[in-house]
């Protein structure tokens, strides 16, 4: 039997409409660097999507299911795109402007975007890859710049340029949006390609309306209109983790950073602007402290920060709860997710011990997401907190397969997705009876010794935990009798005494004697990917000769 319920498709329109109306009070401000951020409502924000919208189906002659890019830092000219292209039926594609000229070069054309928005400032970047972007008829520039770079590019390889502000200027304020199927393409990320060719991930209207939702919600990252997020992970970043979305659909404030990603900015833009949230990788946040630590100041009013993207090493935790009164919370998830998988909101009931023990955990599942754990022998394995294995998910908003280009069927590589219809996720961890999930590494990080898996993850949360110790990060290399054996490089603090021997003795009694690393490596800085990760497959092939120091 049936329901007898609407079927009221979920798209990213309602919640521009609803946003626009409902919070219309709500604001977005854009910090400038010059001392005054620029301001704006969700109303006038709603109204300058409407006529984005009407500028790039007018003008540029936009239509449903083409792709129209964004090489944009996290601002409110962003936020409208966020909500215009998906709206009129087109596909927001956001790039990562981190990524190598190659690998841009290479997602542009397989997605084959018909427009590129971008902010004047990053034109030095993309106008060099100009003349190999086939697909691109129009760039549309947002903000001041330079844009005597395009000139170097020859006439007949060179989009129309369009000034975004006067693109828009006198267009209708109120649109006739189409009726979409909530199945259809809204936005689509690619994976930074840390082997082989990136792969597209195409969120639906469906997909980023429920996720929303949960962002949101209580459980998560606990938003409503009283809140101002700071979202420092950038919107090419899986979507800043679904909170541009988010905010619009529950009218949490946003304070855009846009390209003031350094520790010294974020922590005047947060004294000053006083966000109650902001999310970002660790690395944001080892930095952030640094800072502070150097130069203090009240940075309470963040309620919560959402921490993710990279196992947070306990020691950041506590530092956070310790010196800056600031409570981080951890979330796991993938481009494939959307990408909230888990978030460590400790149950109810739980002693301060408990309570900590929950926290640095990758986190609860929502209901949305449901999670299995497959052994080395292909078996599903309990949640028991103790049985590792690699983590498949499935739900509502989790990748099925990824784009496979223009008239092309989407792919489904076999080491992604399982042969029913699970994301293999490529983490390996374990879960306890509640549902708290723990990872213990990727799968192509874990470092097989003896037979024995050794955590990479457990020994750099460690190391990191020592007072001298800024960043560690531990990789395997090869080893003529045990396989492989750990390799652990450190940044060590300024003035930093310490050596080798004591920091494997500091290692002692926490780790077992035989995962102890015996090959160890000084650093400036861990290399990191486009996303801000510490890039693992760099310090390898750095270190494949398993260089004994
Ligand atoms: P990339 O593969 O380019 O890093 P993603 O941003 O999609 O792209 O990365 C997803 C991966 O990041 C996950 O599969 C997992 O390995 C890692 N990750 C994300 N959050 C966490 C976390 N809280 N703890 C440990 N690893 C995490």
């Amino acid at each position: 039997m049936l329901s007898t319920m609407q079927d009221v498709p979920l798209t990213v329109t309602r919640i521009l409409v609803h946003g626009a109306l409902v919070h219309g009070k709500s604001t977005v401000t854009t910090w400038t660097g010059d001392g005054e951020p620029h301001r704006q409502t969700f109303r006038e924000t709603g109204v300058r999507a409407v006529q984005l919208a009407h500028a790039l189906g007018d003008e540029l002659g936009i239509g449903r299911g083409d792709r129209v890019a964004t090489l944009m830092w996290n601002n409110a000219e962003h936020l409208e795109a966020y909500l215009a292209i998906p709206s009129m039926g087109a596909v927001l594609h956001t790039l990562n402007l981190r990524l190598p000229a190659d690998q841009l070069t290479w997602i542009v054309n397989h997605a084959a975007d018909r427009v590129i928005l971008v902010n004047g400032t990053l034109l030095p970047l993309l106008a060099p890859l100009l003349p190999q972007l086939g697909t691109v008829e129009h760039l549309v520039v947002v903000g001041a710049g330079d844009s005597s770079v395009l000139d170097a590019v020859p006439t007949d390889r060179r989009p129309q340029v369009h000034a975004y502000e006067e693109l828009i200027a006198g267009r209708p304020t109120t649109y006739d949006w189409p009726e979409l199927d909530e199945r259809e393409a809204a936005a689509m990320c690619y994976t930074s390609g840390t082997t082989g060719d990136p792969k597209g991930v195409v969120y639906s209207h469906r997909s980023v309306y429920l996720h929303s939702m949960q962002v949101a919600a209580a459980e998560s990252m606990g938003l409503t209109s009283h809140d101002t997020s700071l979202p420092v992970v950038p919107m090419f970043h899986v979507n800043a983790w679904g909170i541009p979305h988010a905010a619009f659909m529950a009218g949490i404030n946003l304070l855009m950073p846009d390209r003031f990603l350094q520790p010294g900015p974020l922590a005047e833009m947060i004294e000053s602007e006083r966000p109650t949230h902001a999310a970002a990788v660790p690395t944001i946040w080892q930095g952030l402290l640094a800072e502070l630590t150097e130069k203090p100041r009240d940075i309470t009013c963040l309620q919560q920060v959402t921490i993710g993207g990279s196992a947070c090493p306990p020691s950041l935790m506590k530092a956070f709860d310790e010196q800056l009164g600031v409570r981080l919370c951890h979330a796991w998830g993938m481009t494939e997710t959307s990408p909230l998988g888990t978030i460590a909101q400790p149950p109810a009931g739980v002693t301060p011990e408990e309570e900590w023990a929950y926290r640095i955990t990758q986190g609860r599942f929502p209901a949305s997401v449901e999670a299995r754990l497959i052994g080395p022998d292909g078996s599903v394995m309990p949640w028991d907190g103790v049985s590792a294995g690699e983590l498949e998910v499935r739900g509502p908003w989790i990748a099925a397969a990824y784009y496979g280009g223009a008239g092309e069927e989407p792919l489904r590589p076999e080491d992604k997705f399982s042969p029913d219809g699970w994301l293999r996720t490529g983490d390996v961890g374990v879960i306890s009876e509640d549902g708290f999930l723990t990872l213990t590494d990727r799968a192509k990080d874990v470092i097989k010794s003896g037979g024995e898996w050794i955590s990479s993850v457990d020994l750099e949360g460690h190391l990191m935990a020592h007072p001298d110790v800024v960043e560690a990060a531990v990789v395997a290399v090869p080893d003529a009798r045990w396989g492989e054996r750990p390799l652990a490089t450190v940044v060590l603090r300024e003035g930093a005494t310490t050596d080798f021997a004591a920091l494997r003795e500091f290692l002692a009694g926490k780790v077992a004697k035989w995962q102890l690393p015996e090959r160890w490596t000084l650093l400036e800085e861990v290399p990191k990917t486009s996303v801000g990760k510490f890039d693992k497959k760099v310090i390898r092939r750095r270190h494949a000769d398993g260089e004994l120091t």
